[in-house]
């Protein structure tokens, strides 16, 4: 994965960007549509609003984006001496070697960052419900995946029973319904409270705090949200669905829990209640977003759109790595 990562990176390369940048600004300012690879592609989503040294995983990452913007929009280089960030990490965190092998529902189109029972900052965790990779030192999931189609549709209403997690390991320090108190930030769900809403254990299940994470109140209620609630209406029409979402980046820390820069998702939308991932063609509809943690956000989930390729670059992740290589290029690329 690391070197897929790298070559990804290096799709771009530093020549191609000075010719492409100047074009693109051109052909936008003069409203012409030229086709063509779009130069940002090999870039972490951030780049479309705002970067920040947090949102990036690695320091190699953050100099792409400097050496991409040569005038520095986004402070990355504040000492001025051409190098970005230079308190990340030179490498992104590589992925194990040994993918955990898992016959979870929710994990039908693979295991993003190969999470394992043994791991303590990508620590796996099944449920009935869901499934999630969680960090000890970050003090929160890192990513969740999740089946939804009508069967996981029903009355029950919010438990809010927000409490620890008790199939954490000892070691790891509980994060409590009370961690965020004060803070700002909202106790946001990664599976949604609305996506299970059969039976109230498994309503229940989406309020254990490994499923939290600091949310800034306006992403929470506003596109976070917005997006949410688009995704139930398909399914309420028919449609079934496998999402995976996370969070990553590091704007501080409420108490122990890291408080992420950005929040993705992958939404992959499939015709019917019973359809399976067997299902999946170039022509399915995949609908992946990457957005700020912060409060000044647009309205709209639209406007955060993003490739899936674009949120492998920006997590280090493989998403849908269980789709067939063929496949998962057309869909990532969208
Ligand atoms: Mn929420
Ligand atoms: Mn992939």
């Amino acid at each position: 994965m690391r070197t897929e990562q790298m070559r990804k990176l290096k799709r771009f390369s530093r020549f191609e960007h000075l010719l492409l940048l100047p074009l693109a600004l051109l052909t936008t300012q003069c409203g012409i549509f030229l086709a063509g690879p779009d130069p940002r592609a090999s870039l972490p989503p951030c780049v479309d609003d705002d970067c920040d040294c947090g949102d990036l995983i690695s320091q190699p990452q953050a100099q792409a984006v400097l050496d991409s913007f040569r005038n520095d929009p986004y402070s990355l280089d504040r000492d001025g001496n051409g190098r970005a960030c230079e308190a990340l990490p030179l490498a992104p965190p590589s992925l194990a070697a040994l993918t955990y092998v898992s016959t979870s529902p929710h994990l039908a189109l693979g295991n993003p960052s190969h999470a394992g029972k043994t791991y303590a900052n990508d620590f796996l965790i099944e449920r009935e419900q869901y499934a999630l990779a969680y960090s000890r030192d970050r003090s929160s999931l890192i990513w969740a995946s999740w089946r939804v189609n009508r069967s996981w549709l029903g009355q029950t209403d919010r438990q809010d029973d927000f409490r620890p997690d008790g199939n954490l390991p000892k070691a790891f320090a509980p994060v409590l319904p009370t961690a965020y108190r004060g803070s700002g930030y909202d106790r946001g769900h990664m599976v949604p409270s609305g996506d299970r809403t059969r039976s109230p254990a498994d309503n229940s299940a989406t309020f254990l705090m490994s499923n939290i994470f600091p949310q800034a109140a306006d992403n929470n209620r506003g596109p976070w949200r917005e997006l949410e609630e688009y995704a139930r209406e398909q399914v309420q029409a028919g449609k079934s669905l496998y999402v995976i979402g996370g969070v990553y980046g590091d704007q501080g820390k409420v108490g122990e829990v890291t408080v992420p820069g950005r929040i993705w998702k992958v939404i992959v939308v499939l015709d019917s209640p019973t359809a399976d991932v067997s299902s999946i063609t170039n022509q399915t509809e995949v609908i992946a977003v990457d957005m700020p943690n912060r409060d000044r956000v647009d309205a709209s989930w639209q406007t955060y759109q993003t490739s899936v390729d674009r949120i492998e670059i920006a997590t280090g992740y493989d998403l849908l790595s269980s789709l067939p290589v063929e496949i998962q290029a057309v869909l990532e690329a969208k």
